[in-house]
C-alpha cells in the first residue's frame, strides 16, 4: 500500500497516510491532528525510489 505525505493547511502539521489507490482517489483523507480536510499532498517520495544507483 503506498504511503502518501500530507500537509495540513489548518494546523500546519505533516502526516503520512497509507491509502489504497481507491481511497486516495476518493479523497477522504483528513488531518489526524485536527480533523481538517484542508490538506495538501506533498511530493510523493514513494515514486522516487530507485533500485539502482548510477554513481
Ligand atoms: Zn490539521
Amino acid at each position: 500500500m503506498p504511503v502518501y505525505d500530507y500537509h495540513c493547511t489548518d494546523c500546519h502539521k505533516t502526516f503520512e497516510q497509507a491509502l489504497t489507490l481507491h481511497q486516495h482517489d476518493s479523497n477522504r483523507v483528513r488531518c489526524p491532528h485536527c480533523g481538517s480536510k484542508n490538506i495538501e499532498q506533498e511530493a510523493a517520495a514513494f515514486y522516487a525510489v530507485t533500485s539502482k544507483k548510477s554513481a
